[in-house]
C-alpha cells in the first residue's frame, strides 16, 4: 500500500457512488450498539499494513454503516441533506489545504473568506468597521463573542485574570454552549442568569429587566446577552427591538447567537424575525445547520472589528512576516491553522446566489408549515410549536416521544430527535433538509404512524 493521491481519488468517487445509490434503497443505516463496534467492524489498528483489498473493504462498511445525514428519513439534528455545489468546494479546501492564518499561505483564499464578511456585514446592516471570521462552529463562536464582550468591558482582564463579578444573561433556552464558555472564559457558570422564557420560547423582557436591575443593585456588572435567533429546541427567535434598547442603556454586549435561525437574513420574507440584527454587537449563524454546506460552516460577525483584533490578536513574528493585519486572517481568529471553511460557502453563494440561498430558507418554512398544517388538521396529534419556525413538535396519540423515537432509530425507520419545553416532551422535526419536498415531510408522518400502530404494544405510553 502506497501513498498514490489519483489512485485513492479514484476508489473515493468508486465509494460515493455507492454511498449515493445505498442512501436511495437504504436512507436509514442498521442502528448498532457501542457494544457491537469491534464484533462488526475491523477497527483494530496494528503496528503492520492492512492488505489493500481488506483496507478498501473495511472503509467501504464503515462508510455504509454509518448514520445517513443526507437522506430524507434524517430529521435527527439541526443538520441534513447536502448541497453539491458547497460539497465541490469543501473537497477542493481539502485538496488545497491552505492555512487561512496568513496572507502569504492562503492568498486568494483570504479574499473568498473576507467577500463573504463583507456580504453578510451588508445583510446584516452593521456599520462601516465591522468584521468577522470563520469559527469551527456555533458554539465557538458563541465563545468568541463572549470573550469580545469580556475584554470590552474590561481589558485588564486579558492580563490579570478575572476581577470583578461580570453577569451574563441568556433565555432558559439558549443553547448548552453558553454555559461551557461561561466556565471557559473564567466568567463562572453562576454568573449566567437564565431568563424564564414566554409561552413562545421568547425571553422575557420583563424579567430580564428586572434581573438586570437586581443585578445592579448588589453591585455586579451585567457585561453580556446572548440572544437566540432559532432556539434549538422550539426555533424560536428572541425579540431584539426590545432587548436592544436595555442593552445599550446598561452598556451591554449583545450577542446574537442565529446558529439554527440566523439564515434568515438572506431572505426578504422572513428577515423580519432577526429586526433590530444591525444594533447587536456580534452574530452568528451556521450555513451547515440550514444550507446544506458540509460541517462546520460558521460565520461570526462583529459590529466593530477592533473588538475582535484586540481580543485575538498576539505578536508572532514566526507566523506573520508578510501583508497587514487586515490580510492575516490569523490576527483575528481563535485557531492558528485553520482549516478553509470559508471556500464551500463562496462556491455554493457564487453559483447559485442570494437569491438562492433565499429560496433555500423560504423552501424550509413551507416545510415546516405543511408539516404544521398535517399536525393541525389531524386530530391524533398535538402540537406545540409556533408559525415562523423551522422545528415542528408533535406528540402523536398518546404514544412516548422519547421512547418512539429511540424506537424508530432501532429499528432503523427513521432518525428524529425529542426535546422538551416547560414540561411537555415531543418529537421534534426539523425542516432543515432543503432538498427535501412536501412529499418526503408527508412520508416522514406516515412511516412514524404505520410504525407506531404496528409497535402499539412495544412503544410506552404517556
Ligand atoms: C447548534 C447550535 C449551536 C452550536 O453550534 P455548533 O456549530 O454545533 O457548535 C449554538 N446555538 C444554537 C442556537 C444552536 O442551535
Amino acid at each position: 500500500m502506497y501513498n498514490n493521491i489519483k489512485e485513492d481519488l479514484f476508489f473515493f468517487n468508486e465509494l460515493i457512488n455507492e454511498l449515493i445509490n445505498d442512501e436511495l434503497i437504504n436512507p436509514v443505516a442498521t442502528a448498532i450498539t457501542p457494544n457491537e463496534l469491534h464484533s462488526k467492524f475491523d477497527l483494530e489498528l496494528k503496528s503492520s499494513p492492512a492488505i489493500a483489498e481488506d483496507f478498501k473493504k473495511e472503509l467501504k462498511k464503515l462508510v455504509l454503516n454509518t448514520s445517513k445525514s443526507s437522506s430524507k428519513l434524517f430529521f435527527n439534528q439541526l443538520f441534513g441533506g447536502r448541497h453539491s455545489k458547497a460539497i465541490l468546494g469543501d473537497l477542493l479546501a481539502v485538496m488545497l489545504n491552505n492555512s487561512m492564518a496568513t496572507y502569504k499561505i492562503a492568498g486568494p483564499q483570504v479574499g473568498v473568506e473576507k467577500e463573504i464578511i463583507k456580504q453578510v456585514n451588508t445583510l446584516i446592516g452593521y456599520p462601516k468597521g465591522c468584521g468577522g471570521t470563520f469559527p469551527t462552529g456555533g458554539s465557538m463562536s458563541n465563545f468568541m463573542s463572549l470573550i469580545m464582550a469580556r475584554d470590552k468591558k474590561d481589558k485588564e482582564i486579558r492580563n490579570k485574570g478575572m476581577q470583578g463579578k461580570l453577569i451574563a444573561y441568556t433565555s432558559e433556552n439558549a443553547h448548552y454552549s453558553i454555559a461551557k464558555n461561561a466556565s471557559f472564559t473564567g466568567i463562572g457558570k453562576e454568573n449566567v442568569r437564565y431568563i424564564k422564557s414566554n409561552e413562545k420560547g421568547q425571553m422575557d423582557i420583563t424579567c430580564f429587566k428586572k434581573q438586570v436591575e437586581v443585578d445592579l443593585a448588589n453591585g455586579l456588572s451585567p457585561f453580556y446577552v446572548n440572544a437566540t435567533a432559532g432556539t434549538t429546541v422550539l426555533c424560536a427567535f428572541d425579540k431584539l427591538s426590545e432587548l436592544v434598547p436595555i442593552c445599550q442603556r446598561h452598556n451591554i454586549w449583545l450577542h446574537l447567537d442565529g446558529a439554527f435561525g440566523g439564515t434568515v437574513v438572506f431572505s426578504e420574507k422572513y428577515k423580519h424575525l432577526v429586526r433590530g440584527a444591525e444594533l447587536t454587537d456580534s452574530f452568528c449563524f451556521n450555513a451547515h445547520k440550514t444550507l446544506g454546506a458540509p460541517l462546520s460552516t460558521s460565520v461570526l460577525v462583529v459590529k466593530d472589528k477592533e473588538d475582535l483584533y484586540s481580543s485575538f490578536n498576539n505578536d508572532a513574528n514566526y507566523l506573520y512576516q508578510t501583508d497587514d493585519a487586515n490580510y492575516n486572517l490569523g490576527q483575528t481568529s481563535f485557531e492558528c491553522g485553520r482549516r478553509n471553511n470559508a471556500l464551500k460557502f463562496w462556491t455554493l453563494w457564487k453559483a447559485i446566489g442570494k437569491d438562492g440561498i433565499a429560496k433555500i430558507i423560504d423552501h424550509e418554512f413551507s416545510l415546516a408549515d405543511s408539516a404544521r398544517n398535517y399536525v393541525k388538521e389531524n386530530s391524533d396529534y398535538t402540537l406545540y410549536s409556533f408559525e415562523d419556525s423551522l422545528s415542528v413538535c408533535f406528540n402523536y396519540k398518546d404514544f412516548e416521544a422519547k421512547d418512539l423515537c429511540t424506537k424508530l432509530y432501532e429499528k432503523n425507520k427513521l432518525m428524529v430527535g425529542f426535546g422538551s419545553f416547560h414540561n411537555n416532551t415531543f418529537v421534534r422535526l426539523v425542516t432543515i433538509n432543503g432538498e427535501n419536498l412536501v412529499t418526503d415531510i408527508l412520508n416522514f408522518f406516515k412511516v412514524l404512524e404505520e410504525f407506531a400502530e404496528q409497535n402499539s404494544d412495544l412503544i410506552k405510553r404517556i
